[in-house]
């Protein structure tokens, strides 16, 4: 049989959104609960797939069954494509299965010609709205589907309108917009060396091709790699039936959420305006009136919307994001979606839903995306500081936070000074979906254009990234190297703080301070403990990193680094000297040194993590990480230490390897200078034994984990280095403290054989930042530089050490795991990488039945809610 393609919206229901993506879905959706949806048709994720797969052509077939639901549709409606009766026009509109800014989105009015525009002109008696849908249409068209620019259609707006001496695209009458056509379809012909396309057919198909083409440009490869949607999901497209909020006094067309995305309210939020388009509300060109207003002017219409709110808010059980026209009093809906929202609106919605009655506790879970919880973590402004500064300019806060940085003026000035290690604000006139990345790398952003609903705001609210819009009071010169705000000037590199809470401008830097935490986060954060079945740990090296993780709800430590304790202070000089000694007793001597410090580090981090575990590795950076390379250090050191400059040099020289990563480090440091594994375990055994004698309540039991591990031999030989000195330090306390001997699993090799390695390891963790450098043989210092090319060429979609590669070095962590429990069945498994605070990776590592997940003090949260979302997910 041949395969279904194509499908009437009543023919679909929000349960096929794979197939019809979320937009079409949602409209099939709206229709079965007879909501007002004007007919329509959605081609399927599938003919996008079918479409890459015959190399970039749409099918006989497929063409094929879109002609025949435009019949279809045409029969539905009593309209005709191109009939100057009663002509058809549509909407063309791009659907994945989850929203995605960076695709082309809509395009209106499509089937409209110089004919159809004339006999709309004749046929309503308002050859305004006639030639206004054209001009729109050849607008977009030529912008989404041609890649023309938007700009220059702009500035022939504004070229009319300065010739009339008018300001306001309201005061441009029919022959303006007739005019417009004109000069749109001679800019078309002049670029594209081709008469703008009459046919309808011909122009749905290319905007069909065109909504399949933008699945793989550059932005929606971004979003996609950020988001960790698949590239094999494809977009769906959506054909409707235009109602027109254009027409006159008594149209409109708006965007609103059933509750405030910015705090979460339980009040209708939403903008619209009246004798409008689509886009004009989202693209900031008029500035629109409050949903409330609509009350006044469209009763009817707005206490029907009010309702069918209600109803998809129960429907979905969640917040809604919907877009309607209303075409002479009559309205219509486009679209309905789970809303995007801050943090805090997240929490508090998810929280009042369930006091509501319309969520359980699980499914509230559900609602909150688990990397958004790092907007509530960021700091604040201080408010001391803040009470001094006076603001240049106050606009909408569109989305919460504070940011300060230096003044850019565009997303890839913004990338390129982050770059150089800069913050910046990033100031627009309006943003659009190719200034996502500047956008993500800035600090936050400022637009002069554009609603609550604009892009900018839209898209910074989703990344939790502060944003004030709609700054009207700002002009930005020509050259885009300066603003004027009321009377001051601001140059590139200036700096500017926004507070996207309040709205506010600062013509200055503004200190800022961590950022305090609501109710409804403890009472959501409640819950999702309450579900998950892994423990989180963190990743701390200092007793102030240890204490802001506990706040935060780590339950342990999976990896303190103790490197990183080596670089404070003294201790870096009795490092140098250890590395530099010529004789052992040199060495024992400058070993002894460190270890009372060293203990002292231990017992801070033991005292802040209050009888929490606490997981210790082992030295495992190459030596050479420790010595000076500038000749001006070495020349200072080798002053300092007593040493020729010369034979300093040479050492130095003699530690630096080829490949460092792969080197002399981890245990193989144990291994040469057995003296070091000694001293961390007289330091840490001290330091526990020490903890327990003044709080016996938490009897600490050390872990000590021995880094880079690849042979059961070589295990065994820094382990009896282990267990000689601590099993003859607790025994001359008299003490019969515990302690744990484990490994890191981060070589291929101990991956493979773990199921020995287990004879002698009482816990495993995983450390899949050298595991995935090793299994894929990427630098982890050096794979940014070649990624993006095998992004571009699709042979890798996401970066392997931000989200774990599950086929591969996912599938080495689950033989290790089942290996390891095999000999061991108590085996304690975790990961302490970077995905360990991850969302997909976290999913991942639940549903192969690891114990724990250690991640960053700030990501402890978020792993908190990835886990219990995991949890749910694998329940069900
Ligand atoms: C790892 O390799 O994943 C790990 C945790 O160790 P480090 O990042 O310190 O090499
Ligand atoms: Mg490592």
């Amino acid at each position: 049989m041949e395969k279904k393609y194509v499908y009437l919206f009543n023919e679909g229901n929000a349960d096929m959104r794979d197939l019809l993506g979320g937009k079409g879905a949602n409209l099939a959706e709206m229709s079965n609960l007879g909501m007002p949806v004007p007919n329509g048709f959605t081609i399927t994720t599938e003919a996008c797939n079918k479409y890459y797969e015959d190399g970039e052509k749409i099918s006989d077939e497929i063409q094929s069954q879109i002609f025949k639901y435009l019949d279809l549709l045409e029969k539905e409606t009593g309209k005709k494509f191109a009939d100057p009766e009663n002509p058809l026009l549509v909407s063309v509109r791009s659907g994945a299965r989850a929203s995605m800014p960076g695709m082309m989105d809509t395009i209106l009015n499509l089937g409209i010609n110089d004919e159809v525009a004339d006999a709309i002109a004749e046929k309503s008696g308002n050859p305004r709205y006639a030639y206004d849908s054209y001009r729109r249409f050849i607008q977009m068209f030529s912008d989404v589907v041609k890649g023309l620019s938007k700009k220059r259609f702009e500035e022939i707006i504004d070229e009319i309108k300065a010739e009339k001496g008018i300001t306001e695209d309201l005061d441009l009458d029919a022959d303006d917009m007739k005019k417009l056509v004109q000069l749109f379809k001679e800019f078309y012909q002049e670029n594209m060396n081709e008469e703008f396309p009459t046919d309808p057919k011909k122009q749905m198909m290319e905007a069909v091709e065109a909504v399949f083409k933008s699945w793989n440009n550059e932005r929606a490869i971004y979003y996609r790699r950020q988001n960790d949607i698949p590239s094999s999901w494809g977009t769906a497209v959506n054909v409707q039936m235009m109602v027109f909020g254009n027409r006159g006094n008594d149209c409109g067309t708006g965007v609103a959420f059933s509750r405030n995305p910015a705090t979460g309210e339980n009040k209708l939020y939403g903008e619209f305006l009246m004798n409008a388009q689509g886009e004009d509300v989202v693209a900031g060109v008029r500035t629109p009136n409050r949903i409330e207003q609509l009350a006044e002017i469209s009763p009817e219409a707005y206490e029907q919307f009010k309702k069918i709110c209600n109803t998809l808010e129960h429907h979905y059980k969640n917040m809604q994001d919907m877009e309607f026209t209303i075409e002479h009093g009559k309205l219509y809906m486009l679209q309905t979606r789970n809303g995007k929202r801050t943090a805090q609106a997240a929490l508090k919605v998810a929280c009042d839903m369930v006091d509501e009655g319309l969520l359980t506790p699980e499914e509230a879970l559900m609602t909150v995306e688990a990397n958004q919880l790092d907007a509530l973590l960021h700091p604040m402004f201080d408010p001391e500081e803040l009470k001094k500064a006076q603001p240049v300019t106050a606009a909408l806060p569109a989305s919460p936070g504070a940011a300060c940085g230096q003044i850019v003026f565009s997303a890839d000035e913004a990338i390129e000074e982050v770059a150089k290690g800069k913050k910046v604000i990033l100031v627009r006139l309006e943003t659009s979906p190719e200034d996502i990345q500047g956008m993500a790398a800035a600090e936050g952003i400022l637009t002069v254009r554009g609603g609550m609903t604009s892009h900018a705001a839209v898209v910074a609210r989703g990344m939790g990234e502060c944003c004030v819009s709609g700054a009207g009071d700002i002009s930005i010169a020509a050259d885009e190297s300066s603003f004027t705000v009321n009377g001051k000037t601001f140059n590139r590199g200036d700096w500017l703080s926004l507070d996207g809470s309040t709205g506010k401008v600062y013509g200055q830097a503004i200190k800022t301070i961590p950022a305090e935490i609501s109710g409804y986060f403890e009472r959501f954060m409640k819950w999702a403990d309450e579900s998950r079945r892994l423990q989180i740990r963190t990743n701390a090296d200092t007793p102030r990193d240890a204490a802001q993780a506990v706040k935060f709800g780590a339950e342990g430590i999976g990896l303190v680094r103790t490197e990183h304790m080596f670089f404070d202070g003294d201790k870096i000089k009795s490092i140098r000297e250890m590395i530099l000694a010529k004789t052992n007793e040199q060495m024992e001597n400058a070993l002894k040194k460190i270890e009372p410090l060293q203990q002292e580090d231990f017992e801070g981090i033991y005292e802040a993590m209050e009888g929490r575990p606490v997981t210790i590795r082992y030295l495992d950076p190459p030596l050479h990480e420790f010595l000076p390379h500038k000749p001006e250090e070495v020349a200072e050191l080798a002053n300092e230490m007593g040493m020729g400059v010369e034979e300093l040099q040479a050492k130095v020289d003699s530690l630096r390897e080829v490949n460092p990563m792969m080197g002399h480090r981890g245990s193989r440091l144990d291994v040469s200078y057995p003296g070091i594994a000694r001293m961390q375990t007289e330091a840490v055994i001290r330091a526990a034994l020490n903890v327990n004698k003044k709080h016996p309540e938490w009897n600490v039991e050390p872990e000590i984990m021995l880094p880079l591990i690849g042979d059961l031999k070589e295990l065994k030989f820094v382990k009896k280095l282990v267990t000689e000195t601590a099993d003859e330090l607790i025994a001359h306390e008299g003490s019969n403290m515990k302690y744990h001997v484990g490994s890191m699993i981060e070589v291929p090799r101990a991956a493979l054989k773990a199921g020995e390695l287990a004879t002698e390891a009482e816990f495993f963790s995983f450390g899949t930042n050298d595991l995935t450098q090793l299994t894929f043989g990427f630098s982890r210092d050096d794979a940014g530089s070649f990624l993006p090319a095998y992004y571009s060429a699709k042979i890798y979609e996401q970066d392997p050490f931000a989200k774990l590669d599950q086929e591969g070095v996912g599938e080495l962590i689950q033989i290790a795991a089942q290996r390891g429990r095999a000999t061991r069945p108590n085996l304690h498994l975790g990961v302490c990488g970077e995905h360990g605070g991850d969302p997909s990776s976290i999913e991942f590592v639940d549903g192969i039945g690891l114990d724990y997940v250690s991640c960053s003090p700030y990501r402890v949260p978020i792993a908190r809610l990835a886990a219990a979302q995991a949890a749910i997910k694998h329940r069900k």
